[in-house]
């Protein structure tokens, strides 16, 4: 599907790249980046259509992390610090209502609760995490979309962190939440998204599947603008996470604080350029340190449906060069969905031989199923990682 430009809805984007990526649970596609030429808005284009995008989510479960005992990450925790402190610094106050869109396990407004805030609720679409939001915190949530939800209920801080980038049409989504507060004396809203800047600080997997916008500072400022928003603060981070993200937070009243906006096309298109050459290398160097042993081996595995994998195999000559043999991971959500040519399997239906090998492609999660794999190897089974990273950075 091509998409018009999400924020001036221009129909004349320009692809800059696109790549055919095997995707877990739908047929192969193209997928691919595009900047805008009037706004210089980058958008993930061709991309697949809405109702395919919510059969990936529904059989990835990605939002929610068992391997912590439901508990938030410490960079959870530290971000939820900042982001409160600074939303009070520039309110004034705390705010007495908050209603977060996207609320996924409910942590985040658990936070706002115990600081204070004395009406909190959610909008999660996944019912799995509406009700772990209720177990967990005692969070209500409305079981819904983004684009579905209806409340009569005014706000004085909307939320909307990690959620602008996942979003068809954004800017009906901002709209919307400036019309919850419309008849409110001053309203607030709070964006975080991942920051799209000079390549170098963007981690492999920047432009990703599950991110079909993506945000510069400029851009940012400009949909909140648009929607009626006027900034009050920014915050941005570029070492902290695995990706550089800014924070932004918008009253209904006009501020004086940003200068107008100023398009950068050509700027964005080189960050694309840039960025695609520096994944192609990135991929093929990750794979070129461990295809001799690949080679040796008498069957390969791959070790987790998902996006990562679409990523090797779309980057490199993996295939080129060696047979696949299968696919596996350990969520049961993802056992029997086809990705390329594979099925994927549960890992102990596997009649595993010596000499099998099993190439983990996660990124984020390299280190944490190198450990649980220790069983593979007592069996004779080589186990490798593709980035061999030690990961400090918190996702
Ligand atoms: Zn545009």
């Amino acid at each position: 599907m091509i998409r018009k430009c999400f924020l001036c809805n221009s129909d004349a984007i320009e692809r800059i790249f696109s790549t055919t990526w095997p995707l877990p649970g739908l047929s192969t596609t193209e997928i691919g980046f595009s900047v805008c030429p009037d706004c210089g808005s980058v958008c993930q284009s061709p991309s697949v259509n809405f109702d395919e995008m919510m059969t990936f989510y529904s059989s990835m479960a990605v939002y929610t992390n068992p391997g912590r005992q439901e508990n938030p990450s410490d960079a959870k925790v530290r971000d939820l610090d900042e982001q409160i402190q600074f939303i009070k610094r520039g309110i004034g106050h705390l705010p007495s209502s908050a209603l977060q869109i996207g609320s996924s396990d409910g942590y985040t407004l658990s936070r706002f609760r115990d600081a204070g805030v004395e009406r909190v609720l959610g909008v999660e679409p996944s019912s799995a995490s509406v009700e772990l939001a209720k177990r967990l915190y005692q969070i209500d949530c409305i079981d819904s979309s983004a684009e579905d939800f209806q409340t009569d209920e005014r706000f004085e801080l909307l939320l909307l962190t990690h959620v602008l980038e996942h979003l068809y049409q954004p800017q009906e989504i901002l709209a919307k939440c400036r019309k919850i507060q419309s008849n409110i004396d001053e309203g607030f809203i709070y964006i975080e998204v991942p920051l799209m800047t000079n390549p170098d600080s963007l981690c492999p997997g920047f432009f990703s599947f599950e991110h079909i916008n993506y945000y510069t500072k400029e851009n940012l400022l400009q949909s909140l603008k648009l929607a009626g928003y006027s900034p009050v603060s920014l915050i941005e981070h570029f070492n902290s996470n695995l990706s550089p993200i800014i924070g932004v937070l918008a009253s209904t009243k006009k501020q004086n604080n940003y200068v107008c906006f100023r398009a950068d096309v050509e700027g964005n298109r080189r960050i694309l350029k840039d960025y695609h050459s520096k994944e192609i290398n990135y991929w093929q160097g990750c794979l070129d340190v461990v295809m001799s042993k690949l080679q040796q081996s008498k069957r390969i595995f791959l070790w987790g449906a998902g996006i990562h994998t679409c990523q090797l195999v779309a980057n490199t000559n993996l295939l080129e060069y060696c047979k696949v043999d299968g696919l596996t991971d350990t969520s049961s959500l993802k056992w029997g969905l086809k990705q390329g040519e594979w099925i994927c399997q549960d890992p102990a239906s596997i009649n595993w031989q010596e000499g099998d090998t099993v190439l983990i492609s996660s990124y984020a999660s390299e280190k944490e199923i190198f450990n649980a794999l220790s069983w593979l190897r007592d069996k004779g089974v080589e186990t490798l990682k593709l980035h061999s990273i030690d990961n400090i950075r918190a996702r």
